[in-house]
């Protein structure tokens, strides 16, 4: 976690008046202590010196800080910023592309099973009898669900097994999120079906062009970057 800048302030000591929140280059105490001893002795009272001798020093070496190049945050190379570093910019396109195809397949799923708002699953309960030292199968009860929301933003391809269809339970009103299933949902091997399509997928503006990677890629670094792009795709470099 980053420190907000007044919490960390609170957690330094000064040497000089040893109260909180300060430290000895900043301490008002010790600056009219010196200024008195100005006063009285003249600039060349030794501690006078040295705090003056200090101000200097403290003040070149921030002046130096600030004349030194900065460099890149995400790929340290001097010259440019992170918002228009063209390693980044390459690593965004190329995220951008392989989400795109895994949107379109996404969405291609969901239109051929009809698994949009308002349609209905079916799960199958299976009571278990047992009968000369075997189970089998006692009778089994139908539940039936309703897609009542389908969260776009939880679908990406860095998010495979993302659960972005919410389902209700008709009768008890129960909820349970599930993912978009990668073949023809059934009860075999999905444990649910679809009891009544619906066509009823309209995708936010900008999903499909898979651009809203984009967002969850920005906070990270070029390592984490680097590892799924890898991962995910060909990528080379
Ligand atoms: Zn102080
Ligand atoms: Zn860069």
């Amino acid at each position: 976690m980053i420190m907000a800048p007044r919490e960390r302030r609170n957690t330094v000591w000064c040497s000089y008046c040893m109260s909180k929140g300060h430290n000895r280059q900043t301490c008002e105490v010790l600056k009219k202590d010196i200024e008195r001893l100005r006063e009285s002795f003249g600039d060349n009272h030794p501690e006078v010196k040295e705090y003056d001798d200090n101000r200097r020093s403290i003040s070149a070496s921030a002046s130096r800080r600030a004349k030194m190049p900065r460099s890149c945050t995400y790929c340290s190379t001097h010259g440019h910023n992170r918002r228009t570093c063209p390693t980044l910019k390459k690593h965004l396109s190329y995220a951008i592309r392989l989400n795109r195809d895994y949107c379109k397949e996404v969405l291609s799923a969901i239109e051929d099973y009809g698994i949009g708002l308002g349609a209905i699953l079916r799960t199958e309960d299976q009571t278990l009898g047992w009968h000369k030292n075997r189970h089998f199968i006692q009778g089994s009860r139908h539940t039936l669900w309703m897609i009542v929301e389908v969260d776009w933003d939880a679908i990406s391809f860095l998010n495979p097994n993302g659960r972005a269809l919410r389902c209700r339970n008709m009768s008890t009103g129960e909820e349970i999120e599930i993912s978009v299933p990668k073949m023809q949902p059934s009860l075999d091997i999905h444990s649910w079906e679809v009891a009544s399509p619906s066509a009823s997928f309209d995708a936010p503006i900008g999903w499909e062009s898979g651009e809203l990677i984009k967002k969850s890629l920005q906070s990270m670094t070029l390592d984490e970057v680097q590892e799924i792009l890898q991962e995910c795709g060909r990528y080379g470099e």
